[in-house]
């Protein structure tokens, strides 16, 4: 059932045994997944449609490097979906290590724990399978790899086949839905605890014209993206000055993007060696995928480098003949001073605004330069393009980097309160009940587009709740550590993967 939350018939007291906010792919695949164990009430901020009254909520400051806040994320069922480009890429291996050379590096756990989870994701986003291999889709297509040797890592992006739009899929399956109630237009701004502040017991909600609805939440999930997250989690400071789940001042801090930089000493003088890096080639099932390449995890450990992926792309005004312009979409290093916070300006809801202050670090700009010059002299040696000296000067000084629209870290995921919001279960350090799901919990954030990793995370977040709804048996316990997997369905089943 779709309800809008500011028709006066729709009764807005409520109590769930889940309750999300943020209808993005991951809260909606979040109630779907666990819809069947439980009731859910999914909250969202905006309507079936945009609508540039509710997007007038996304406003805010933007006081480091330049950042629009309402651009670069949509509000609606469907979340920023409705508006993104489909670019799906997995993680490294090493991305979830951590690395001497970059502080505060590393996840509570490897890769192999989402990787269960990838081919669930893969066929969720129209991929036809979870071919990321680059050596193999070349093989496949008869193409060969203008660079190919052991100091580099050949990189595909794929692209569904139609790249989903999530609000589009899930409309009607929500609304016929028993076990889930959505309100649109229904925008929380305050999160109440119990005396303890060890419990979630309350959120609040308003509406544009002036309703307010309460719910009573068994478990409540947050999953706003890395702005909203951080914005509610800090706002909900009634009875804890600093905010909920903030104790030890890290909600909103290390907010990271794939900052991207053009390579601008880097001529291509051979483009047509290759062949699906600026246009798309053709793979299974008619989804589609692009080339691009890296230096491989132990080139980065000798040159200290965060990752990295090499592109060729033509800006808008380009043709299809032109040569293409050579980029960097980079890894941002975990850095404590790009955050969010709130600004002394209100919106129409009494909610503070945002504050956002995106910073790089030396490790960024340094990166940056290395990666450039390593790929650069590569291309050269190999007669695929030429450097000019300008790689050496002040170009590489005042770096001023393309966003990705990908707002990531802000609440970050570690084993101890002391260096993260949440756990690795995803559940806010401190608080028995209130989790986060989305990218806001990547400690560290690859160089590779998030939602593929995101959706991941959302469907081991699904499986651990099903846990804890069905039979109170934590699938991982917070350091990590794999438990039995034992739990009931609503109908006293023991629920089948
Ligand atoms: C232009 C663009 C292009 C992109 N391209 C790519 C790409 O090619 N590849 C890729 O991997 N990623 C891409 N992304 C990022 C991708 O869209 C996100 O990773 C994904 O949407 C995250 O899903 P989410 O559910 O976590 O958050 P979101 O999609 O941001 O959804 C969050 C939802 O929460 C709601 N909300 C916020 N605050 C509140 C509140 N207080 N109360 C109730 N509801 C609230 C919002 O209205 C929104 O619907 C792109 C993003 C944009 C904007």
């Amino acid at each position: 059932m779709i309800l809008d939350a500011r028709n006066s018939e729709v009764a807005l007291e409520r109590s769930a045994d889940v309750a999300i906010v943020g209808a993005g792919p991951a809260g909606l695949i979040l109630a779907r997944e666990l819809s069947d164990y439980a009731s859910i009430i999914l909250i969202e901020s905006g309507g079936i449609k945009a609508d540039p009254q509710v997007d007038t909520l996304q406003k805010g400051e933007s006081i480091g490097l330049d950042y629009p806040l309402s651009e670069t994320r949509a509000r609606g069922f469907g979340g920023s979906s409705s508006i993104w480009a489909g670019y799906c890429a997995q993680f490294d291996r090493h991305d979830f290590l951590q690395r001497s050379w970059v502080a505060n590096s590393g996840w509570p756990f490897g890769v192999e724990v989402l990787e269960t989870y990838y081919s669930k994701v893969a066929g969720l986003l129209n991929l036809g399978g979870v071919n990321f291999d680059a050596r193999d889709i070349a093989r496949k297509n008869k193409i060969s790899l203008p660079i190919d040797n052991h100091k580099f890592t050949p990189t595909v992006w794929r692209f569904g086949a139609p790249i989903i739009r999530f609000g589009d899929l899930l409309l009607k399956e929500f609304c016929c839905n028993p076990n889930i109630t959505t309100f649109t237009n229904a925008t929380v701004v305050d999160i109440h605890l119990d005396s303890e502040h060890s419990d979630v017991t309350r959120l609040i909600f308003r509406t544009m014209n002036g309703r307010q609805g309460v719910i009573i939440p068994k478990i409540l999930v947050l999953a706003c993206g890395g702005l909203e997250t951080p914005r509610i989690l800090l706002n909900a400071d009634s009875q804890i000055k600093a905010g909920v789940g903030n104790d030890n001042d890290l909600v909103g801090r290390f907010f990271m993007e794939h900052p991207h930089f053009h390579i601008k000493p880097l001529t291509l003088t051979k483009p047509e060696a290759f062949t699906h890096w600026a246009e798309r080639g053709d793979f299974d099932a008619g989804s589609q995928y692009l080339s691009c390449l890296g230096l491989s995890a132990v080139a980065q450990e000798a040159l200290s480098v965060t990752n990295a992926r090499l592109h060729l792309y033509r800006t808008p005004g380009m043709d299809g003949s032109e040569t293409p312009f050579a980029g960097l979409f980079m890894e941002q290093a975990p850095n404590p001073d790009s955050r969010v916070s709130l600004s002394k300006q209100e919106d129409s809801l009494g909610m503070r605004r945002l504050q956002l202050n995106w910073r790089l670090n030396d490790l960024d700009r340094v990166s940056f330069k290395s990666t450039a010059q390593e790929i650069g002299a590569e291309l050269v040696r190999n007669g695929l393009g030429r450097m000019s000296n300008s790689i050496h000067n002040s170009l590489f000084n005042n770096l001023s980097p393309l966003y990705s629209n990908h707002q990531l870290g802000t609440t970050r995921m570690a084993i101890s309160p002391d260096e993260g919001v949440v756990d690795s279960n995803c559940c806010v350090h401190g608080l028995s009940n209130l989790y986060i799901a989305g990218g806001s919990v990547f400690p560290t954030v690859s160089w590779a587009n998030p939602t593929f990793t995101l959706m991941s995370l959302v469907y081991r977040l699904a499986d651990y709740l099903r846990v804890k709804l069905n039979s109170g048996k934590a699938l991982y316990t917070p350091n990590g550590c794999e438990e039995k997997l034992t739990f009931l369905n609503r109908q006293g089943n023991k629920y089948k993967n």
